[in-house]
């Protein structure tokens, strides 16, 4: 935190560009600042500059960086969830992606469908089946057995498990999709300045914002900032129940290679068989590395994002061998490449898109809880929409802070 004099400066130099804002601006006024270049930040920035307003975006890294989230080349996108909510914001989703594909005339997504697959009387299978026939998602049912087989080769069913695969589902080129939206949101005029850190931020009618580098005002602010996000918030005097999780990405070697291929229609899938894994398993065809496989366990153990290195547990790759020698016998069972990156959990897993609760031009969007990639698009979306004080085109009362009261940390 900034010295009690500095505050007082920038607060006079706040108020002096209160005055400015409202006669002409100068070249370090914005409409909007925007703090974290990571997919949901970027996006709110695309929407802003779309709707004309003059945007910062700021990032503390040299962009592109590995150290947040949102880097990686590939990101599942799916309308399989155990919530409505989420399947009505995909289908807008999926549009905006494909806009952004045409915009930018860029590849970012690659149908491949989605298989779920989990004991078929388990809470969580019932629930993905049910949501997904509600919403008259596309699917098919798989039989255990032959015709299983026949489909998804290579993969084991057990005794009791079934399998519904979401056909709308498929891969995100998460590196290229931040590439492409960065890209054109300077190509509308929006301004980047990576490798500037936020070192406070000092809230008000017009919002002020220090960095390693400058000061910058603004008439509203977003905070998209991922690991870092009660970092931030602690500068206005708010704190959420976020944890931040290290997570291995786990990368497993095919025995043939491309038998896991996405050119041979192998499919992304999630194993929601918490009964026996204790948390969702998910995967993604080989494509990123030639005949390796992803596999990830959707928890970790809890870390503090600049000292991520020294989180060394591997518990979660022993869980993730076991998954792999028992329903993958195609893959070599000990992971060839381990990468590392972060989530940001709420308690309830959904995620925070709000106003901040005392200082109404501040927005905030963070707890993406290890499933928001997808979402950039319409998280953007409303995220603007917050902060030019329009009413959000989505229900974001399952989003609210007001959910934490009397809550304290996630349960993992
Ligand atoms: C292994 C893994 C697999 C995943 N798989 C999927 C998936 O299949 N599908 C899916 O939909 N989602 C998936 N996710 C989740 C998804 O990637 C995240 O929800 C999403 O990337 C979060 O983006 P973000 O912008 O909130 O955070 P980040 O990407 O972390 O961005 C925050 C940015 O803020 C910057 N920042 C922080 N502090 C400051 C500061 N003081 N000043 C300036 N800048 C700052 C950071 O450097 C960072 O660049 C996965 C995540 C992981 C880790």
């Amino acid at each position: 935190m900034r010295s009690l004099s500095h505050r007082c400066a920038v607060q006079e130099k706040e108020l002096e560009g209160e005055d400015k804002i409202s006669t002409s601006m100068t070249s370090l006024d914005f409409d909007c600042i925007v703090i974290g270049a990571g997919i949901q930040g970027s996006f709110t920035a695309y929407h802003l500059a779309k709707n004309k307003k003059k945007t910062l975006l700021l990032e503390q890294f040299l962009l592109p960086h590995s150290r947040g989230s949102s880097h990686g080349q590939t990101r599942i996108i799916r309308k399989a969830y155990e919530q409505d909510f989420y399947v009505h914001m995909m289908e807008e989703c999926l549009q905006l992606w494909t806009l952004l594909e045409a915009e930018t005339n860029t590849k970012l997504y690659r149908r491949t469908g989605l298989l779920v697959m989990g004991p078929e009387r388990g809470q969580s299978f019932k629930l993905f089946k049910d949501t997904l026939k509600r919403n008259n998602v596309p699917t098919v049912s798989l039989e255990r057995g032959e015709e299983f087989s026949r489909h998804i080769p290579h993969v084991t069913l057990r005794n009791g498990e079934g399998a519904i695969v979401d056909t709308t589902a498929g891969v995100l080129y998460a590196d290229r999709a931040l590439r492409a939206v960065q890209g054109y949101f300077q190509s509308l005029g929006g301004v980047i300045k990576d490798g500037e850190k936020v070192e406070d931020i000092t809230p008000g009618s017009v919002v002020t914002v220090t960095t390693s580098a400058g000061v910058y005002r603004a008439k509203s602010l977003v905070i998209t900032t991922g690991p870092w996000a009660n970092a931030l918030l602690s500068h206005t005097g708010l704190q959420l129940p976020l944890t931040v999780l290290k997570i291995n990405v786990c990368y497993w070697r095919e025995k043939v290679p491309g038998s896991y291929a996405a050119r041979k229609r192998f499919p992304c899938f999630v194993h929601v068989g918490e009964e026996w894994f204790g948390h969702h398993i998910y995967g993604l065809p080989s494509n990123e590395y030639p005949g390796l496989v992803k596999i990830c366990y959707h928890t970790g153990s809890e870390t503090d994002p600049d000292k991520r290195d020294r989180q060394t547990d591997r518990s979660d790759i022993d869980i993730l061998s076991q998954f792999v020698s028992r329903c993958l016998p195609g893959l070599d069972p000990e992971p060839a490449v381990v990468e590392t990156c972060l989530y940001t959990v709420t308690p309830d897993h959904h995620f925070v898109l709000d106003r901040h609760p005392s200082h109404s031009n501040i927005i905030i969007g963070a707890g993406f809880s290890g499933h928001g990639f997808k979402f950039g698009p319409v998280v953007g979306k409303v995220l603007c929409e917050l902060s030019l004080g329009q009413l959000p085109s989505h229900d974001l009362s399952p989003f609210k802070i007001q959910r934490f009261q009397n809550r304290s940390k996630p349960r993992l």
